[in-house]
Order: C-alpha cells, then sequence, then structure tokens
C-alpha cells in the first residue's frame, strides 16, 4: 500500500491503532522527517504523526537556504558551523534538485562592520570549516567585479566583496520528501493528528493520546520509545509529560518578504547588513525575489505567526538602503512569511544571540524531546536523536539496530549524478512543454520540487486533455493527491508547491480548478468546499496584509 496516497488513509489508521511501535516520532517538519528517516532505515518500526500538515510549522517558514550559518562565526559556533556546514555538500549530493548551489555576495560597505581582511579570514575559516572543495571556495572581488555580478548595488557605499558557496532549497519540500524516503523502509507518517496527552505504564511513556482532525476520531498509540520532534511546541508537550523543567524555549519570530521580480530583479543572492547590524538576504527566485529575516521575540498564536506592518517596514528600510534605485514600497510587497525559530533560552541574550545549537531533554518518564538547530542540520540531529533511541532499545528489549547510513540515502526525487544532470532533465522538459506553448519557467519549477518523480507528474498530464498551464497543474495535484497526502487545498498551495511564496498570483488564477479538482476527489458537500474556499482567501489575504504588531502579538510591558 502506498500509505501516501490520500485515499489509503483510513486503511493505514486502522492498521496503525493495531500496532505496538519501536518508535513514535511527534512531529512532521525537517527534524521529525530526518527522525523517522533514520529510524526506519537502521529496521526500527516508526510512526510519525503530525498535528497539521507536514511541514505546517517551522518548516515552510525559513530562509530556505542550507548554509553554514556564516553569521554564527562572529559568536565563535565553530562546531554548529563545521557540521551545517560539511552537511550542506551531502544533503545537496542526496537531492540536487531540491538543494541547489546558489553563491552568495557579501558586499563590504564603506564604514561597514567588517573591513576586507577581516572579511576574507571569515570566509576562508568558513571555507576550511565546512571543506569546501577548491572549486567552489570563496573569492574577493573589486567594486567593479562587485557591481558586475550585480549592478543593483550602490556603487558609491561599496568597497568590494567577498562571493561564497551555499545551496538554496524548499523546506517543507524537503521535509515531505524526506518522510516519503522513509515511508519506503518502512516508516508510518501521518498529517492531522495531533498528540494530546501520553500513556503511561510503569511510569514510563509507553504511547500517546491522539486526535485526528480529518475523522474527527480519538486514538490511543502504542510505542516503546517516544520522541517529540515539535518545534515551537515542544516545551506544550514536555509540560503535559510534567517534565518542562531547567531548560526551556525561546521563540524568535522570522519574516521574509516576496517582491515581483520586475520590483527587484536581482541577479544574484545578497547577503547584507541592516542599519542596526543585523545581517538579511536578499534571494532571487523565478519570478520573484525574497528578502529575509526578523529576529524578535515572538509572544502570540504559535499556529499562525503574522507578518506585521513593522517587519516590513524594517526590511524594506534596510533593502533601499542599499539597492536606493529601487525605491522599493510597501505596495510592491506581493507575499511574506514568519516563522516560530524554537531557540533554547539564554539568560540575558538577545533574539539574534542566541544559539542555534540543538539539544536532547530526556525525561524522568524517557520522553525525549529535541529543540534548536537548522533545517541544515536535519540528518545529524536526527542520527543524535536515533542513537539514544537505539540505545536505549537495546538495554531496555534487546533489541538491536543497524548504524546510521543516512549520508548513503537518496532522497525521493533524487538519483540525479550532479547539478549538470538536473538542468538538463530540465531543459529536456522545457522543449517538451515549449509544444503545448507552456513557460519555461514550469519545467524548472517542477523539476525543482519534484526531481526525477517529474516523469510521474508528466504521464499524468500527457493522459489529461486539458494541455496547458492549468492543466499541468491539476496533474500536479494529481500526483501529490495519490504521493504526498494532500488534504485540503493549502496543503497543496503551501506546503507540496509553495505557491503562495514564491507565485502568489497562480493561487488566484488556479483556485477553482484546484477547488473543484479536490471537491469531485473527496466528494466534499458544500460545508466543506465553501470552508476550504474560505481557507485559501484567508492564507492569500494574511500573506499579503500587515496588520501592527500589538494587534497580533500580546508583547509583555516592560
Ligand atoms: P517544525 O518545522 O516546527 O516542526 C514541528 C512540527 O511539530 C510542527 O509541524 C507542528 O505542527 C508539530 N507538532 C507540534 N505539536 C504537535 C503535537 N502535539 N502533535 C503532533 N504534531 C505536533 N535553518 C536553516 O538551516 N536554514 C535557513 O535558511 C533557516 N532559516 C530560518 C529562518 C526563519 C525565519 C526561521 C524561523 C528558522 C530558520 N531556520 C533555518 C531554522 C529551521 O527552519 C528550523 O530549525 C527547522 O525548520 C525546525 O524544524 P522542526 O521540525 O524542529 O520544527
Amino acid at each position: 500500500m502506498n500509505i501516501f496516497d490520500s485515499k489509503n488513509r483510513s486503511q493505514l489508521l486502522a492498521g496503525i491503532i493495531q500496532e505496538e511501535y519501536d518508535l513514535l516520532v511527534i512531529g512532521g517538519g525537517a527534524t521529525g522527517a530526518g527522525i523517522a528517516l533514520d529510524a526506519a532505515s537502521r529496521g526500527m518500526k516508526t510512526l510519525l504523526v503530525e498535528k497539521g500538515d507536514f511541514a505546517s510549522g517551522t518548516s515552510s517558514k525559513s530562509t530556505k537556504l542550507i548554509h553554514g550559518g556564516l553569521r554564527y562565526l562572529k559568536q565563535f559556533e565553530i562546531a554548529l558551523v563545521r557540521e551545517v556546514g560539511r552537511e550542506r555538500a551531502v544533503v545537496h549530493k542526496l537531492a540536487p534538485h531540491l538543494v541547489v548551489n546558489e553563491k552568495m555576495l557579501l558586499p563590504l560597505i564603506k564604514d561597514g562592520t567588517y573591513g576586507k581582511m577581516m572579511t576574507a579570514l571569515g570566509l576562508m575559516v568558513y571555507d576550511v570549516l565546512a571543506g569546501v572543495e577548491s572549486e567552489d571556495q570563496r573569492v574577493m572581488l573589486s567594486k567593479k567585479e562587485t557591481i558586475k555580478q550585480e549592478p543593483l548595488l550602490k556603487e558609491d557605499i561599496l568597497e568590494g566583496s567577498g562571493l561564497y558557496a551555499e545551496y538554496r532549497t524548499d523546506d517543507a519540500r524537503l521535509s515531505i520528501e524526506v518522510m516519503k524516503t522513509a515511508a519506503t523502509y518502512g516508516a508510518h507518517c501521518l498529517n492531522y493528528v495531533e498528540v494530546r496527552d501520553f500513556v503511561y505504564t510503569d511510569e514510563r511513556v509507553s504511547g500517546a493520546l491522539c486526535h485526528d482532525y480529518l475523522s474527527g476520531q480519538d486514538l490511543s498509540l502504542k510505542a516503546k520509545q517516544v520522541v517529540s520532534a515539535a518545534g515551537p511546541w515542544v516545551d506544550e508537550l514536555r509540560a503535559k509529560n510534567d517534565s518542562l523543567e531547567g531548560k526551556h524555549l525561546f521563540l524568535s519570530k522570522g519574516v521574509h518578504i516576496v517582491l515581483p521580480h520586475e520590483r527587484f530583479p536581482l541577479r544574484q543572492s545578497v547577503y547584507f547588513d541592516m542599519p542596526d547590524g543585523r545581517m538579511v538576504f536578499a534571494i532571487p527566485r523565478g519570478k520573484i525575489t525574497y528578502v529575509g529575516t526578523t529576529d524578535t521575540q515572538y509572544f502570540g498564536d504559535k499556529n499562525n505567526p503574522r507578518t506585521n506592518i513593522e517587519d516590513v517596514e524594517y526590511l524594506l528600510h534596510g533593502t533601499n538602503l542599499i539597492f536606493p534605485n529601487l525605491a522599493l514600497s510597501l505596495a510592491d510587497v506581493q507575499s511574506s512569511w514568519a516563522g516560530l525559530r524554537p531557540l533554547i533560552h539564554e539568560e540575558g541574550k538577545s533574539a539574534s544571540e542566541i544559539s542555534r545549537k540543538d539539544e536532547i531533554f530526556i525525561s524522568p518518564t524517557d520522553l525525549i524531546s529535541i529543540a534548536g538547530g537548522k533545517l541544515t542540520g536535519y540528518r545529524k540531529m536526527a542520527e543524535r536523536v536515533v542513537d539514544v533511541v537505539a540505545k536505549r532499545l537495546d538495554k531496555k528489549y534487546d533489541l538491536k539496530f543497524k548504524k546510521c547510513f543516512t549520508q548513503e540515502i537518496v532522497i525521493k526525487g533524487g538519483g540525479f549524478n550532479n547539478s549538470a544532470a538536473v538542468i538538463a532533465f530540465s531543459e529536456q522538459l522545457a522543449q517538451t512543454l515549449a509544444k503545448y506553448a507552456i513557460d519555461p519557467y514550469q519545467a524548472r519549477y517542477l523539476v525543482h520540487n519534484y526531481g526525477q518523480q517529474t516523469t510521474e507528474i508528466m504521464k499524468i498530464f500527457e493522459q489529461m486533455e486539458q494541455k496547458d498551464t492549468e492543466g499541468l497543474a491539476l496533474a500536479e495535484l494529481e500526483f501529490t493527491l495519490k504521493n504526498e497526502m494532500v488534504h485540503t487545498a493549502m496543503d497543496f498551495f503551501s506546503r507540496r508547491t509553495g505557491r503562495i511564496y514564491f507565485d502568489i498570483q497562480s493561487i488566484r488564477e488556479l483556485q477553482e480548478s484546484v477547488l473543484s479538482k479536490l471537491k469531485a476527489y473527496f466528494a466534499w458537500d458544500e460545508e466543506r468546499f465553501t470552508a476550504e474556499k474560505a481557507e485559501v482567501e484567508r492564507s492569500v489575504f494574511e500573506a499579503s496584509n500587515f496588520p501592527p504588531r500589538h494587534e497580533t502579538e500580546n508583547i509583555p510591558s516592560l
């Protein structure tokens, strides 16, 4: 049975409640996905449950970089930079269509924080720590070369720049593909199932009481070991387990704004200083350029962090200082997203000073929680957690499992020899689509999102009567229904396709046909259909309209 086929859900659910799993993972973000793959591939009987859609938490709201975190060098986080820096090349190799090379330009600004020498030294250390191949190592550019590389930069404030290697991804797609890969090793994964409490046997956690939002059922799940990878919700689950003591989470909100490429025609990703010394990225991607991120302590609803007008003004102001000819304004911002970093509180430190290191907590009743960390480090974080789980299962149940080998497991859609093979595949697809007068953008979009699986989408498309861009999107929808557990319109428009961020206009154009197809596929009644339509409209509105911060957050007075 293909467990990721939306129509197999009831059958999957019926089996799940009968089983006792070796491991129950709570949370279907990048961390939980990584743990599910690591555990299942070592031979553990693994179940993952996610209260919303997969990757609906932080793992669809990041800067979408697989990066070593250059700025953490400033904080002397050498071990962190070394680990995530090295992971970049590993994850790129496992999914070169989804984790793509992205050169980053670091402009040197007159009277800026760091001079040429310090920057050159910093970038050299970064390359060495991350073990970057010689052909990919940083180069320092003169003022003239910098302007050639990115003509939008303000020439008179420039002294030169550093150009160094990073990678770009789609965080939600990466999380989902890792989960689908876990399923090929026998893991079971379910979205829309929330853990509401724990079950105990002899004062040890032995399962979880859950609610399934789609069927309305309450479920009792059994597992020898439970791991919480609940991101910003980790402390809530620790509280349910009566183990919220000592270290706790500090939530920091990060916002990105999206501008149409015509208004911000950036050629080259740029990492630049804001007036307050923070650094932000401007990243061109298909039809848009996005800018982010902010870093502010968060006091609102964890399920729906919003982009506020203050966030937008901050990012626009800093961007206009370095790209003044653009004169960007609020009217240019077409979409946005806001995510929460689940950081581990450190007394006296501000949001941007707190370490991004991950940490494992083990409660007296054996609940394992993992918090902190980076998307980039998901595989190594998973390895550490599953090592702990394997040791405990061995000690308590005499169960033996393999060692971690996820560095060799190709992620679904991967299987390309290198980036050149991805480009060749995309160009070939563009030629096929040209026969139907479909823009080559769609070929790049599909190949970067689905990799080799694009062939399956094309098979569906070939059988359809409607041979245009809308038909192609409907073929994509059918693929995600059958292979990616799509249950709502926003599952498709947000976590599967990223359209809400990178192509919001396409939602306005496709909304009717996508909703009609979903209605027919799931036999929705009018009430469900109307609710889904309202949810799409709300999501589009919230991504592109910005209330003041005090309306969305309960900021404590000092
Ligand atoms: P999440 O993605 O939040 O997943 C936790 C999941 O648990 C959620 O989906 C939630 O719904 C689910 N859950 C919670 N409670 C329950 C429950 N009771 N039952 C079932 N499910 C539950 N990292 C990088 O490497 N590169 C970047 O460019 C980058 N940029 C970032 C920019 C921003 C603005 C932010 C906020 C973070 C960024 N990060 C980046 C960090 C990275 O995004 C996170 O470290 C990572 O996504 C966290 O993943 P996670 O799985 O731990 O948490």
